[in-house]
């Protein structure tokens, strides 16, 4: 059955399926574009994002964005999300049960959103996404996996980087070689001329 946009976003902001419900001040659904080519996928939202109702809004999510300026994604490009819509209280990772449950709403958001590309940011969002448990980031980052018609990349979550910034470089490698990706599928123009890692860190309010 399809669903419309509009339908998906009042679907999800009376969803009560999973104890988060309690604690949120709003559901956070998405950012960026509704249908886009790629899609980023992080665990949960934090304080920020649940004050605000959108997703990698604070300084992990301006991290994010400053990598994303950089390599010259404009905002029809990606749609960004979570695997949880909820706050986890205290930030906590989210139960394999609320996953389970708030997938299902991500799954009928990836079929609207169409993406051909589809960045899982952390080690926890790979979990919950994929079920694999064991895989260590610093093996699976970096290379494609694909599976039921999406290319699907691991990479390291923007806030392990604002802890561990001379990895930075390794975030940056993985989202240009999404573009690269996108590129060589179409999706994405080439630039003109090579982006350059940007080295500031984002503000932290
Ligand atoms: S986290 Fe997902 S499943 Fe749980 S209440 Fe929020 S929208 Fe519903």
């Amino acid at each position: 059955m399809k669903i419309s946009w509009n339908d998906f976003v009042e679907e999800c902001n009376q969803c009560q399926a999973c104890p988060l419900a309690a604690t949120r001040k709003n559901v956070v659904i998405y950012r960026g574009s509704v249908v886009a080519p790629i899609m980023f996928v992080g665990e949960g939202p934090g304080a920020t994002e649940d004050e605000q109702g959108l997703p990698f809004v604070g300084q992990a999510g301006r991290l994010l964005q400053l990598l994303l300026d950089a390599q010259g994604f404009a905002q029809k490009d990606f749609h960004i999300a979570n695997v949880v819509k909820c706050r986890p209280p205290e930030n906590r990772v989210p139960t394999d049960a609320e996953a389970a449950t708030c997938k299902k709403l991500l799954g009928k958001q990836i079929l609207i959103c169409k993406p051909k590309i589809i960045v899982l940011l952390g080690k926890t969002a790979y979990t919950l996404f994929t079920g694999d448990k064991n895989a260590k980031m610093t093996q699976i980052r970096g290379a494609f996996i694909e599976k039921n018609g999406y290319l699907i990349l691991p990479t390291f979550h923007p806030a392990y980087i604002l802890r561990n910034n001379n990895e930075r470089i390794k975030l940056w490698q993985d989202i240009a070689m999404v573009r690269r990706k996108a590129e060589e599928l179409g999706l994405m123009e080439p630039l003109e001329t090579p982006p350059e890692m940007p080295s500031q860190r984002p503000s932290s309010n």
